[in-house]
Order: structure tokens, then sequence, then C-alpha cells
């Protein structure tokens, strides 16, 4: 390859959403600078943004600028705050639930993966899952119900991960990455929802169709009205409220 054809990736476009500097990838790029990353031993913090995100993180949304933390868009009210405060849409809708499988499956190396988070019989079930359907090393895996982050920790500092998947909800897996990561060996740590629920088949995803016209959160509301009713209400406006509130004070 002559030097006129070796390109240097693109650095992605940075939307402010609320207090949040979020990162405009499309899922091809972002898989390629974590391989980039993981490869040289890098720690990444991966944070997927979408409303509720935006809404119970903002107390602490300072700790999210740093140069190991990558924070992408996830969700239709992401993509409607960036048209509305900037004239822009974001490049792909990314999530963990679509983007974490992407990731493990499409990995030029074998990964050594810890998950850590929901419940014991959840975790275990998302483990084999990843052994068998992208035959990475499962080299960790714990309950995110009775947390002793001591001894998290010392399990994942002795197995020795490439991937960390934390699975604890908005803000709980925010705030655990935050204030552990950077004390834990370089990794790639990612925030990843309700993943192993999908992975052990104990959530049900919406149809592709409902997922194309991108209304997954109306499919889950419906599913778990009691739960998801003021997130999707009471928080969505909210949500609206903080990115005004920091558009005013830019
Ligand atoms: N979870 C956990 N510990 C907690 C609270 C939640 O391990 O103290 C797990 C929960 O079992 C689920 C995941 O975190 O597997 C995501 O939680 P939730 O459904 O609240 O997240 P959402 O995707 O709705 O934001």
């Amino acid at each position: 390859m002559t030097p006129s054809t070796v390109s240097s990736p693109k650095l992605p476009q940075t939307l402010r959403i609320g207090p949040f500097r979020v990162k405009s990838f499309g899922a091809q790029a972002l898989a390629g600078q974590l391989y980039r990353q993981l490869a040289l031993g890098r720690r990444t913090e991966l944070f997927f943004a979408n409303t509720n995100f935006v809404v119970t993180c903002k107390d602490f949304a300072a700790r999210f600028d740093d140069p190991a933390i990558t924070v992408v868009n996830d969700g239709i009210g992401m993509d409607l705050a960036a048209k509305l405060m900037h004239g822009t849409r974001f490049q792909e809708n990314l999530n963990g639930t679509d983007f974490i499988p992407r990731l493990l499956g499409g990995s030029p190396l074998p990964l050594r993966v810890f998950l850590f988070g929901a419940r014991p019989e959840v975790v275990g079930e998302a483990s084999r899952t990843v052994e068998r359907r992208f035959g990475h090393e499962v080299v960790g895996a714990l309950s995110g119900y009775g947390v002793d982050d001591a001894e998290v920790c010392r399990r994942i500092r002795d197995a020795e991960p490439d991937v960390v998947l934390v699975a604890l909800g908005n803000p709980l897996q925010e705030r655990w990455i935050l204030d552990h990561a950077k004390a834990l060996p370089p990794a790639l740590y990612v925030g990843v929802g309700a993943l192993f629920d999908f992975l052990a088949e104990r959530a049900v995803r919406a149809p592709v169709w409902v997922r194309k016209l991108r209304l997954e959160w109306l499919f889950r509301l419906l599913q778990e009205p009691k739960r998801l009713w003021k997130r999707y209400t009471v928080d969505a406006v909210r949500f609206f409220r903080i990115c005004r509130a920091a558009r005013a004070e830019a």
C-alpha cells in the first residue's frame, strides 16, 4: 500500500446533548476504533446515552469528560434533541443490545469477556450464549444483586478480561464503571443495560419492523407499563428541559 492510500480514521463529530458530549459514530467506525484500542491494550469506557441516561446521569455529567471515555447516542429521543439543538442528526442509532453482539461477532481477535450484572440465572445463561454464539471465552460472570464492589474488582483483576460488560441499568452501571474502571486493568468497560436479559432470552426484542420504525421504546413500554410509564412521560419532558437548559447556558 502506498502512503497516499493509507487513510487515518476520521474523527467523529461531537454533539452536545444536555451536559454530555456525545460522539456521532457509525457502528462500523466505532467497532473499528474499539478493536484498535483492544489491540493496543488500552482502557476504554463506553456508554450508550439514551434519554434515560441523560436524565439519570446529568448530576455527574462532568465525570464523562475524559479522553478514555466514549459516549454514543442511543434512541430516537437523542436524534430529536440533535435535530432541535443542532439542526443535524446522529450518523446512526447505536444501542448496546444491537452493537455489542455485532462487536463480539465481528472481532478479529478472540476475546476474554467478563459479564457483571443481572440475576444469577440470567448472567449464567448470557455467558453461555456469548461462548456459544460468538466463540469468545467468558472469564467471569457475576450477578448484579447483593454486590460487594471489592469482590467484583478482585474477580475482574484475577480474570484479566479484554471486555467487561456491566449490566446494572442507568445510572448504576455508569456510576460503577466511573468509580472503578480506572483502578482496574485496561480493558473495554461498557454499560449494557438489559443486554444479558436479551442474550439469555428472558426478554423479547421488538420485531425488526418495529425497530426499523424506531418504536422499540413503545414495544418495551407496552410490555412493562408499570415500570416504564414514567420514563417515557415525565422523564421525556425532563430530558428536553435538560437539553434546553444546557443550550441556554452554552
Ligand atoms: N440490575 C442489576 N442490579 C440492580 C438493578 C438492575 O443487576 O441493582 C440489572 C437488571 O437485572 C437488568 C439490567 O440491570 O438485567 C438492566 O436493568 P433495567 O431493566 O432497569 O435497565 P433498562 O435497560 O430498562 O434501563
